[in-house]
C-alpha cells in the first residue's frame, strides 16, 4: 500500500515512512509535488484534512497530511494553527520563541504546561468504508515552557519547551531522542494503530 505525504519536507517523508512500516510491512510513503492549498481550517484537523484533501484529488491515490503546534495551557491553547506566524508579518522561530517568553513573563513555573500538538488526516479516495474514507489521528506531547531559550537541536519552539520528566528542553535532546518521542511520532504510531487494525 502506497500513500502520499502533502509534504515537500523530505525529513517528514522519511520519518512517516520508517514508523509506518515497521508496524505495517507492506506500507510505502512517498512525497507529494502538487499544490499547496490554503491552510483556511480552525483546527489543526481541519488543515490536515484540507490538506490531505488536494492530494488526494490530484493525484488519486491515499493520501496523508500533517497539521502541529505548540498549544500553551494560560494561552487557552494558542499560539495552536497560527505557531509558525504567531509574532505576526516576518515571523521567525526567534521572534515567536520571544514572544511566547514574553506573554508568560509573570506566570509561575507551575502554571507553564504546554504541549505540542499533531494531528495527521487520511483522505482514502478507494476506501469502500465510508469512516476510512476520511479521519484523523492526533498525537500529544506534554511539558512545559522554560523561562529561556536553551539548546540548538530541533526548530521552532523546541528551544523553550521542556518536555515532562526531563530538565532539558527538546533543542537539547538528541534528535532521534525527540523523534522517538514527540507529538508527530505519537502521531504516525496512532495512525499506524489504526491502519494495522482496518
Ligand atoms: P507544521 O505543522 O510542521 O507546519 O508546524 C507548524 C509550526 O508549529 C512550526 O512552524 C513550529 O513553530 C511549530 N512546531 C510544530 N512541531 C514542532 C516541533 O516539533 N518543535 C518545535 N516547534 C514545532
Amino acid at each position: 500500500m502506497q500513500y502520499v505525504l502533502a509534504t515537500h519536507n523530505q525529513h517528514k517523508v522519511a520519518e512517516f515512512g520508517q514508523i509506518l512500516s515497521a508496524t505495517l510491512p507492506g506500507v510505502s510513503v512517498t512525497g507529494y509535488d502538487g499544490p499547496e492549498p490554503v491552510e483556511s481550517g480552525v483546527s489543526f484537523a481541519e488543515n490536515a484534512l484540507i490538506k490531505a484533501r488536494v492530494a488526494a484529488q490530484h493525484t488519486g491515490l491515499p493520501s496523508l497530511a500533517d497539521d502541529s503546534g505548540l498549544c500553551v495551557d494560560v494561552l487557552a491553547g494558542m499560539p495552536g494553527i497560527f505557531s509558525s506566524r504567531w509574532s505576526g508579518e516576518g515571523a521567525t522561530d526567534e521572534r515567536n520563541v520571544a514572544l511566547v517568553l514574553a506573554q508568560l513573563e509573570d506566570v509561575p513555573d507551575d502554571f507553564r504546561g504546554a504541549e505540542f500538538r499533531c494531528v495527521i488526516a487520511v483522505v482514502d479516495p478507494g476506501a469502500d468504508d465510508r469512516s476510512a474514507r476520511e479521519f484523523t489521528v492526533e498525537g500529544v506531547w506534554r511539558g512545559r515552557i522554560a523561562r529561556q531559550p536553551m539548546g540548538s537541536n530541533g526548530f521552532g519552539y523546541d528551544p523553550v519547551f521542556m518536555p515532562s520528566g526531563v530538565e532539558v528542553s527538546a533543542a537539547q535532546l538528541d534528535p532521534e531522542v525527540k523523534n522517538r518521542a514527540s507529538h508527530r511520532a505519537r502521531a504516525i504510531q496512532a495512525l499506524a494503530q489504526v491502519l494495522a487494525s482496518g
